[in-house]
């Protein structure tokens, strides 16, 4: 699904540099890469703080942690993600309250997250899934109505773009009151291990996070809030700092190969390719690229690209809602008409920055010839 050697012969000499910097230095932790990294993720998401962390879960949580919501409060998130978004609410004692997704885009339903507002109601969690924003024209909306804070998750959505329908246009992480993301290292800006980092524009929640990242700590061995320990570390920070530069041109070249499995597809009556809303490169990023089939053979198109060796993956296969550690009687089945389709009909074909034609042709006529026949 993804080819993260071919992507390190690139950019080999960089990495090893720093990674043997990080090594003669021995700061391990919180060492200047760490610092610089940072400051570098600042520039190019023109915001205010990033705050590195230990993973993107850890990311997520921390961002609730730091806006200080409270077991019992309602946090409104997708059906149609992976858990981790849940995860977190859940370990918080807070109340996840799981809505419906949009069929074209993937993305959380503005309409739905409007129906399940409550007077508990405190946060509103959009992931930029697959790669493109959310609606976030119509979920700052509702969050400025309804008195709500919103965190992005931006896990796969880093170096995407929204264009509000103003003109404006503002990069996934840096609309919402805060914002987690993860370099995991399949994602679009991966490192050599976990890490993950929270975004924000807001300088009292960004003076708050840094303490609670670090056991609650504002001053040394003054612990002042219930903290937790995760930190990126000054290895995975080299890496990602010879990476950050070339994230845009990682990106186009991911956008490139999604351009030419859609124009392959294109005409094909039961394959649905993935919708881009905005104009530009940075309109979509592609961390997956996702396709729907519609006459009920994503089962067996899954058990073909595999017979012939070609690996593919389905996000997600089981809406959250029906996941065992997440199921309430609160939910509906009526409720999620979308996602109860999506995860019968979506399989997302390799994607990564070293796909080249001759890989994407033998693709589309096995996947096209196969739901054909
Ligand atoms: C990958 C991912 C996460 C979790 O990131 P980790 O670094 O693996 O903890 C959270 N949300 C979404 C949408 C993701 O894709």
């Amino acid at each position: 699904m993804v080819d993260l050697k071919g992507q390190y012969e690139g950019i080999k000499e960089q990495v090893n540099t720093s990674i043997s910097e990080v090594l003669d230095s021995s700061a391990f932790i919180n060492g200047p890469q760490v610092h610089a990294f940072q400051k570098e993720l600042e520039n190019y998401l023109d915001v205010k703080h990033v705050i590195p962390c230990a993973n993107g879960t850890d990311a997520l949580q921390i961002c609730m942690m730091g806006l200080g919501l409270k077991p019992g409060d309602e946090v409104i998130t997708a059906d149609f993600t992976f858990a981790a978004t849940v995860e977190v609410i859940a370990l918080l004692n807070l109340t996840p309250v799981l809505v419906d997704v949009e069929p074209d885009t993937f993305n959380i339903d503005p309409d739905a997250i409007e129906r399940a507002i409550t007077s508990k109601t405190k946060a509103i969690v959009p992931v930029h899934l697959f790669g493109q924003c959310a609606n976030m024209d119509a979920i700052m909306e509702l969050a400025k109505k309804h008195n709500l804070y919103v965190i992005e998750d931006n896990a796969q959505a880093i170096g995407a773009a929204h264009t509000f329908q103003n003109g404006k246009k503002q990069k996934a992480g840096t609309i919402g009151h805060v914002a987690s993301t993860s370099f995991f290292p399949s994602k679009n800006l991966g490192c050599y291990g976990d890490g993950g980092a929270i975004f924000t524009n807001d300088d009292d929640l960004a003076h708050t996070i840094r303490g609670m990242v670090n056991h609650g700590m504002y001053k040394r061995y003054h612990h002042d809030v219930v903290g937790v320990n995760s930190r990126l570390d000054s290895m995975q920070a080299a890496v990602l700092r010879a990476k950050l530069p070339k994230l845009d041109e990682y990106n186009k070249k991911r956008r490139e190969a999604a351009d030419k499995y859609s124009k392959a597809f294109e005409g094909q009556p039961n394959i649905v390719v993935p919708k881009i809303l905005a104009e530009g490169l940075d309109g979509h990023v592609f961390h997956q690229y996702t396709l729907r089939i519609l006459n009920e053979k994503r089962d067996s198109l899954v058990q073909h690209l595999n017979d012939n060796g070609v690996p593919c993956g389905v996000y997600y296969p089981i809406p959250l809602h029906l996941q065992k550690a997440y199921v309430d009687e609160r939910y509906n089945e009526a409720d999620f008409p979308v996602t109860n389709q999506l995860v019968k009909e979506v399989i997302s074909l390799p994607m990564h920055t070293e796909l080249d034609d001759e890989q994407i042709e033998f693709m589309t006529n096995l996947v096209i010839d196969f739901v054909n026949n």
